[in-house]
């Protein structure tokens, strides 16, 4: 075998079809069988859709071409649009399945219900110990999401994190407004700390979610009540409530050994500001995909690059989401007043539609590191 990724979600797939592509021996093992349901709103900005190699149409419920802002669920609602699309619509039982398929089309073995216990680590592979035996390969991607075994092989001890809960009010239940929301997603900011709330559009549901930092966790059913009832919903009526985990690197974690990379929620690469992974997770993927093939095609002897190479892609794009988090934390109404302002807008636009501009320079990287660093301080233990 060459490469074992461990894990289907966004972005173990995703690596697994880039490697079959490239002609590797690829099998993506997963504890779950598919389809499976992770909690996530399911929203794929086109930032993130278009990191991938093929669309995803199939399964897009709705197309968001327009944000509701709001702060402390009053006051005016400010309407980020223009330009078209922003956010793809999907759910996660139908996207992650989607994407295990093009996996399989590009001539990944696909397991799934298979659970992986334990990983050892060499330094020309590695061998993967899981319920149905062992499997031996020249390269590992771990893309295990944030509860998975790859981080721990790999020393990674924690990493910080925040927590967010989500359900599906069905269409026809009270408060659901079809109209009000056919295109439009709905960001309340100002009213959990460290997070916000969201009420997304989707198919023949909305899903209505509620995130912030990790110590709210004893708190967010009654967060996410607040908000069902500000949009006269009962939670009650919500379906499939569950809450996770999302978790955030610490700087200087580990991403990489000899022959294994981390990916996606595995490496802690969640947007702190969004709560979004999935743009990351396809990019980290990418990068995983491109280290490893090199590896295997002998042009690299290592995956030694694959830190500078995802710094590089997630640096600056990290920082302005710390940043981002701090003035919205520490100055709510700046931030809104900055958003009623047409530039502010189109910045925000952009960052939903288009990838961030790759920093390799030393320079531009040591800012970068540094804006998080000062945000996270900043922030407090919180962010730390
Ligand atoms: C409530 C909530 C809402 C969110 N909303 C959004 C959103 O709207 N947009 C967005 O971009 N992001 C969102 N996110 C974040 C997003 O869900 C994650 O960042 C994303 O799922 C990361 O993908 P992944 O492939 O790294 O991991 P996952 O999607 O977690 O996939 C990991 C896979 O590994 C498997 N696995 C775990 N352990 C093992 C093992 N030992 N052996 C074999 N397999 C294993 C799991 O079964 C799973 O299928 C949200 C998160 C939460 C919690």
């Amino acid at each position: 075998m060459d490469v074992i990724v461990v894990g289907a979600g966004p972005a173990g797939s995703t690596a697994a079809y880039r490697l079959a592509e490239r002609g590797a021996k690829v099998v993506i093992l997963d504890r779950q069988r598919f389809p499976r349901d992770k909690p996530c709103g399911g929203g794929v900005t086109l930032r993130g859709a278009s990191v991938l190699p093929f669309a995803i149409d199939p399964v897009v419920e709705r197309v968001v071409t327009r944000m509701d802002v709001r702060m402390g669920y009053g006051g005016p609602v400010c309407h980020v649009d223009g330009e078209g699309a922003m956010v793809y619509m999907t759910q996660r039982s139908r996207l992650d399945l989607f994407l295990a398929e093009q996996a399989v089309s590009a001539g990944a073995d696909f397991r799934d219900g298979v659970r992986v216990r334990d990983i050892a680590l060499r330094p020309d592979g590695v061998e993967v110990r899981t319920d149905t035996g062992v499997i031996a390969a020249r390269a590992m991607v771990g893309a295990d999401g944030c509860n998975g075994v790859s981080a721990r092989a790999l020393g990674v001890r924690e990493h910080s994190y925040a927590v967010a809960m989500e359900g599906n009010l069905p269409r026809g239940a009270a408060g659901y407004d079809d109209s009000a929301w056919r295109d439009a997603a709905l960001l309340e900011f100002d009213v959990v700390p460290g997070g916000y709330g969201w009420i997304f559009p989707k198919g023949d549901h909305v899903n209505v979610g509620v995130g912030g930092y990790l110590e709210e966790g004893p708190r967010m059913r009654d967060h996410l009540r607040r908000i069902c009832e500000v949009h006269g919903i009962t939670i009650g009526d919500l379906e499939h409530v569950r809450g996770h985990r999302l978790p955030i690197r610490r700087s200087g974690t580990p991403v990489a050994t000899h022959r294994m990379v981390l990916a996606g929620d595995a490496a802690g690469l969640v947007d702190p500001f969004s709560g979004d992974g999935m743009y990351e997770a396809f990019t980290s993927s990418r990068i995983a995909a491109r280290t490893i093939g090199e590896v295997l095609d002998g042009t690299a002897a290592d995956c030694s690059a694959y830190p500078a190479r995802l710094a590089g892609a997630l640096g600056p794009h990290v920082a302005s989401a710390w940043a981002a988090k701090y003035v919205i934390e520490k100055a709510p109404w700046l931030m809104f007043g900055l958003l009623r302002t047409p530039r502010v807008r189109r910045i925000v636009g952009r960052r939903l539609r288009a990838e961030p501009r790759e920093h390799t320079s030393e320079r531009g990287l040591r800012i970068s590191a540094a804006i998080t660093r000062a945000s996270r301080r900043g922030l407090g233990p919180s962010a730390a």
